[in-house]
């Protein structure tokens, strides 16, 4: 069965993917069609993978491809520390940290590199030089399939190697970088390599799992809000339709309210909702520490206010002071994710103070990914170990008094 693809924004229906993935009248992001009757398998979840528990809800992927390095099922952790001290009745870390590549993007790819191979294309790439650039490598070797990474010229040689270790083809691309989304998209369409970027729509449905799974973590039940840390916009959009999905099936009754947070340094989507604009303008200048969601001109941008607006969600922003901040208080509750991970904490905390949260509501965080993906950021925290000479280890180690 084949996938028909519907215009986020015109509702123009599409029989198959267009070359470029977005529509072709309205230049905006395309969906696959809403599934509207499935069910979760029931079995050992021990054995499945995400692809595998959730079949149903990818009609149109073969799963028949041997490609799963045990993507998803990752925790969602209840905080009683945070939920007492924000007041609240339920905070929630979603911690995507623990994927195989260490970020969420795993989930993306897997679907992704599914397509590819059920479409018959020689290889795969994407454009990324962070978190998303590492899932495709790995997945492209797993698979054994020619992969191609672009990224920007003057990337660290730190965030290059943990790319160029699982053997893909590392390009270093002279020139605009924003333009090379589309350009390898196309080119790669033409050429027999299936581009995974950002908010390509077989990407943003391997997302729908982080929805599922947090239905099922929560007993069969949805939380009142979820707050993602949002650059392109893939992430947010497949959860949202996650949970749309399990709606349309029957399966729950209403869906959360999604909230999108971006890095104040770098806010394109939250600076449109806050000015009521239908869209988005291009970021200027941008500098943030959460680098991973630093994108200034996302391609999924206007989709995502589109979508909260039906949705019933808000965007806002969090400055740097309040990542860091944030990125302290979860790793005190034992998960250390990366700045941009923690925005939704951040977020969490500042939506409380406002009054927009109440102490009724449960709220779960999406922890994008790993702190150990970039820890210079460990340099803006105040770490330090005392020294002791051994013979006083018992001022160190003794009884309370
Ligand atoms: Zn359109």
């Amino acid at each position: 069965m084949d996938a028909k693809l519907i215009c986020t924004n015109c509702d123009e229906v599409y029989e198959q993917e267009t070359k470029t993935f977005r529509c072709t009248k309205c230049d905006e992001p395309l969906e696959l069609e809403l599934v509207t009757n499935a069910k979760i398998n029931e079995g050992n979840v021990l054995e499945q993978n995400i692809l595998g528990r959730y079949s149903e809800f990818y009609p149109y992927l073969d799963n028949n491809v041997d490609i799963s390095l045990g993507e998803g099922f990752t925790s969602l952790i209840k905080s009683n520390f945070l939920t007492n001290k924000i007041g609240i009745k339920g905070v929630y870390f979603k911690n995507e940290g623990e994927n195989p590549t260490w970020s969420f993007k795993d989930r993306g790819t897997i679907t992704g590199v599914t397509r590819a191979i059920n479409l018959g294309f020689k290889g795969i790439g994407t454009v990324s030089t962070g978190n998303m650039a590492a899932s495709v490598s790995a997945y492209g070797a797993k698979a054994k399939i020619d992969t191609i990474i672009l990224v920007k010229e003057e990337i660290a040689d730190e965030k290059l190697k943990p790319i160029a270790v699982y053997g893909s083809k590392l390009v270093k691309v002279r020139g605009d970088y924003g333009k090379l989304y589309l350009e390898s998209i196309k080119l790669g369409y033409e050429n027999g390599f299936y581009f995974i970027n950002s908010d390509s729509p077989f990407r943003v449905e391997g997302y729908k799992t982080i929805a599922f799974e947090i239905f099922e973590q929560l007993n069969h039940n949805i939380p009142d809000y979820v707050i993602v840390p949002t650059s392109a916009g893939g992430d947010i959009r497949g959860i949202e339709k996650g949970f749309r999905e399990l709606k349309a099936c029957g399966l729950t009754e209403k869906a959360p309210k999604i909230i999108a947070v971006q890095a104040a340094g770098c806010a394109p989507i939250a600076t449109a909702f806050k000015n009521g604009r239908e869209k988005i303008e291009r970021f200027s200048n941008p500098h943030t520490i959460a680098h991973a969601i630093e994108n200034p001109y996302p391609p999924s941008g206007n989709q995502v206010l589109r979508m909260i607006k039906k949705n019933g969600g808000i965007a806002v922003d969090v400055d740097d002071d309040e990542i860091i901040n944030a990125q302290k208080l979860l790793a005190e509750e034992g998960i250390f994710g990366q700045p941009a991970s923690v925005t939704s904490l951040a977020a969490l905390i500042k939506l409380k103070e406002e009054k927009y949260l109440l102490e009724d509501d449960i709220v779960v965080n999406i922890v994008t990914a790993s702190g150990l993906k970039f820890t210079s950021a460990l340099d803006k925290h105040d770490l330090n170990a005392i020294t002791i000479d051994i013979d006083n280890l018992k001022d160190i180690i003794k009884k309370e008094e």
